[in-house]
């Protein structure tokens, strides 16, 4: 079954029961703490709309890109902070989380409870400054991953619909430009890598 439940949240929280039931923070076998759920949700179903407070950003360096590890982007150099547990989203390059509009994660498949929610960073960021090493140990894993217009033409479509239309926008017009026949992210030297893996607000 599951072995989660030690590191259940929200229970005690009284101020919304809603989440406290759905969702629960625990360890992953890879990527330190994750969010997981206690629920069903069929393909397609909003599972959560994330919370959390806007900010105005733009990054210059990649010093920049990688100061605010727990933001994600939903429009042109605007982040947000997405408020507790939504933090707790870890990266899979095989996620189970797209995203709609800004902050309505929808499930990409058939969610069962026990799973831990995924979202694939690259399609949460233009930064194009940006890079993570990636432990998710998925079979499709990519191993750095950046920013969405480094994603594979393929990998970007089995996301569709479910990604912020900005994102959407910048992947077509930008793509062309940065990304090459041959990339290969994994064989990239990068002085990268302060986001990890654990969490989009995973600061522990
Ligand atoms: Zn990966």
């Amino acid at each position: 079954m599951n072995s989660h439940s030690a590191g259940a949240i929200g229970s005690t929280s009284g101020t919304d029961a809603k989440w406290s039931v759905a969702f629960y923070v625990s360890d992953t076998p890879h990527t330190g703490r994750g969010l997981f759920t206690g629920r069903c949700y069929r393909s397609g179903a909003l599972v959560f709309r994330v919370t959390g407070a806007e900010y105005e950003w733009a990054s210059r360096t990649e010093a920049d890109a990688c100061s605010n590890p727990n933001f994600y982007g939903i429009r042109k150099d605007v982040w947000l902070d997405p408020d507790p547990p939504y933090g707790f989203v870890n990266h899979s390059c095989d996620p189970n989380l797209g995203v709609r509009g800004e902050r309505e994660f929808v499930a990409l498949r058939d969610i069962s409870p026990g799973d831990e929610l995924t979202v694939d960073y690259a399609i949460t960021t233009d930064e194009v400054h940006w890079a993570m090493e990636c432990r998710c140990a998925a079979p499709n894993c990519r191993g750095l991953i950046r920013s969405v217009q480094f994603l594979p033409p393929e990998v970007f479509a089995r996301y569709l619909p479910y990604v912020n239309p900005y994102f959407q926008e910048v992947f077509q017009q930008d793509r062309p430009a940065l990304s090459t026949p041959h990339e290969s992210g994994s064989q990239q030297q990068t002085s990268y890598g302060t986001r990890h893996s654990n969490g989009l607000g995973d600061a522990g």
